[in-house]
């Protein structure tokens, strides 16, 4: 059985800790001291000087004491703000922060669940492959640490992630690319009110661009949308730049460079109207994950649900985790629900049995 004392005790200890993104020291620190003294092979990798933070991904080998592939497990080690100082408070079998702060869950119940179900099976000497438990950096600000993540010394082809909300039993199989978009209009500033006519306006260039693009829903699978506008100045100015950030996601790679080339083809035509001259830049973030209806970790996945009288739900999602990463580098990769609720909020909050049911899960898919 799983030792529930032990897996809150072990979840509060870690929401405790601060750990912003690039400020993770703290949890890594306390996850090597927790897993040295138990004898682990544990190493940090070189993403945090690589990315600007205190500490790089905490990786952790575990030997096989049975048959099978290696496997990998992962949860992030930083949250999102306003996250420091979290006291949680624990009441009616729900875990809450006490103060103006997240709770941590995103993703430290991830990070507890992984702890309790590796002591679990040690404990009951259940035999399990080769383990890596992968706690990796800066997650939320872009995935940078699984993107920094060294995967020459990591044999497991196969990742758990535990990063998803949802109800334990949700298995993320899809979540689309991302691309950042930036475009800056030029036009010609001149004097407002004495000669309008000599100037070109960057605002009116951009409001033309963007009044002709489709943008929000594009489809099923993608979706686009600008979130920043930034330029101007006076108002006896005409305006000579004015620059908007945004995004676009899908599920399908070319979906998602018809879907730029379209917003660059709109730049294009208010300038051959209006004059002035724009750049244009964008910058994939991530890829695409899609899991496969025949993928082994998937079946081995619904099979635990299943043993474990888990409604087991397969879906996709609009947003990106370290998931997308791994499946970029050509793992066969999951993302499981861990039950946490309102995350990126100050009303998160989690239950103590979906906790249990993610460490129970978590036990499972380390067997083969
Ligand atoms: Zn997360």
């Amino acid at each position: 059985m799983i030792n529930t004392e032990r897996l809150i005790s072990t979840f509060l200890d870690l929401v405790r800790i601060d750990s912003p993104a690039l400020h993770e020291k703290g949890v890594a620190d306390h996850l090597c001291a927790l897993l040295s003294q138990r004898g682990y092979d544990i190493r940090i990798d070189d993403a945090g000087p690589a990315i600007g933070g205190d500490t790089g991904n905490v990786i952790v080998r575990v030997p096989a004491t049975g048959p099978g592939d290696a496997i990998a497990f992962s949860a992030h080690m930083d949250c999102v703000p306003p996250c420091l100082g979290i006291e949680p408070v624990v009441a009616d079998g729900v875990i809450r922060a006490a103060g103006n702060t997240i709770l941590g869950g995103d993703d430290k119940a991830g990070i507890a669940a992984i702890l309790e179900a590796l002591f679990h099976l040690e404990e009951e000497k259940i035999p399990h492959p080769e383990l890596y438990l992968l706690f990796t950096v800066c997650e939320e600000a872009g995935m940078f640490g699984a993107k920094h993540l060294d995967f020459s010394r990591i044999k497991a082809r196969e990742v758990v992630v535990l990063d998803a909300g949802g109800d334990v039993g949700t298995i993320i199989v899809r979540a689309p690319s991302k691309a950042g978009i930036t475009l800056t209009f030029h036009g010609r500033s001149a004097h407002a009110g004495i000669e309008p006519e000599k100037g070109i306006s960057a605002i009116q260039l951009a409001a033309h661009a963007v009044s002709r693009m489709n943008l929000l829903r594009i489809d099923e699978e993608t979706v686009a949308n600008l979130g920043r506008i930034e330029g101007g100045g006076p108002t006896n100015i005409v305006p000579d730049s004015v620059t908007l950030t945004g995004e676009a996601r899908s599920q399908t790679g070319s979906k998602l460079l018809a879907q730029i080339e379209h917003m660059r083809l709109c730049c294009v035509k208010a300038v051959e109207e209006f004059g002035g001259s724009f750049d244009f830049s964008h910058e994939i973030s991530y890829p695409a994950m899609d899991v496969p209806a025949h993928s082994m970790l998937l079946h081995r996945a619904l099979h635990a649900c299943n043993n474990l009288n888990l409604t087991a739900a397969v879906k996709g999602t609009g947003g990106g985790s370290d998931a997308n990463i791994f499946a970029g580098k050509g793992l066969s990769c999951i993302n499981l629900g861990i039950g946490m609720s309102r995350v990126h909020t100050t009303d998160e909050f989690i239950r103590i049995e979906d906790l249990v049911k993610s460490a129970q899960l978590t036990a499972s898919l380390m067997q083969r």
